[in-house]
């Protein structure tokens, strides 16, 4: 009897134990649960014309959108109860880690050191580090021609930032949060050049034509991702079956041609999902 009784106690401690580490203490829904309630909150860029945008009059536009888009309704979640949330580069990890955003699709490179924190679908996309600068400008015309001092400017927290210290040690590298902060400085002339993929850089010289203009060829390979909790293996391998799903459908090509196609951009061969 005894014995009886301080066993049923001792369920009903854990009981209680489990329900508070399951539902509170900070603990966030899985992707996948917030889905089956029917909303989402995905994390994209604002600025970046072509990829993920923020509209004056509100509405969102770009291929990262389109993406994101696919997926939910994949995972049963209409337009309608898709949150977009701004994701900066330098924030992503963290904004999944404290289950902020549900997935991100935001130019977001998978990377080993990134994998260390975050959990990564796709790739859905395969771009390669570029440069952007003045149309009139003829001295830099591609990584190489950047030592000397050269100003350049690139995105806190984000790869292409960290491969060109890496590779051209003597640049004078100015950090933003944002590329359309980079833009801005490259058009009044405060830095000569501006470098990440080309995919982005190609939106913003379809943006500014006869001011602005990409040069060289690509420097580095860039997998784009849909970084999700890392964890997170159910909803992983549910945004992979999407992305295969979008790709050979025709879907994938009809949102690349509705969006960055206008920019020049041409649309390179869809890449094929790693599931690890
Ligand atoms: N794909 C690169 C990255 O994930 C550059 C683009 C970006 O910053 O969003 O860091």
């Amino acid at each position: 009897m005894k014995i009886n009784r301080s066993v049923r106690f001792g369920i009903g401690i854990m009981a209680i134990a489990f329900a508070a580490t399951a539902c509170g203490g900070g603990e966030e829904k899985s992707a996948s649960q917030s889905a089956a309630d029917g909303t989402l909150t995905v994390g994209i860029k604002f600025d970046q014309p072509g990829l993920g945008q923020r509209n004056p009059d509100g509405t969102f536009s770009g291929f990262d959108v389109e993406v994101a888009r696919y997926i939910a309704n994949e995972l049963g979640v209409k337009p309608e109860g898709i949150t977009f949330k701004e994701s900066p580069s330098a924030q992503r990890e963290t904004l999944i880690q404290n289950g902020e955003v549900d997935y991100i699709v935001a130019t977001y490179s998978i990377t080993d050191t990134r994998k260390e924190k975050v959990g990564f679908a796709g790739p859905y996309f395969i771009a390669g580090q570029s440069l952007l600068v003045r149309s009139d400008n003829t001295d830099i015309t591609g990584r190489d021609s950047l030592s000397g001092g050269k100003k350049l400017c690139s995105v806190t927290g984000s790869t292409p930032a960290q491969k060109v210290k890496d590779s051209v040690p003597d640049v004078q590298l100015q950090e933003f949060d944002t590329y359309s902060a980079c833009v801005e400085a490259l058009r009044n002339g405060a830095v000569d050049a501006v470098t990440t993929d080309d995919i982005i850089l190609a939106g913003f010289a379809a943006q500014y034509p006869g001011q602005l203009k990409v040069v060289g060829e690509p420097f580095t390979t860039e997998n784009y991702g849909v970084g999700l909790a890392k964890d997170d293996s159910e909803t992983r391998g549910k945004i992979n079956d999407a992305i295969e799903k979008m790709i050979s459908t025709g879907a994938w090509e009809e949102a690349f041609n509705n969006t960055v196609g206008a920019s020049g951009y041409p649309i390179p061969a869809p890449p094929t999902v790693d599931r690890y």
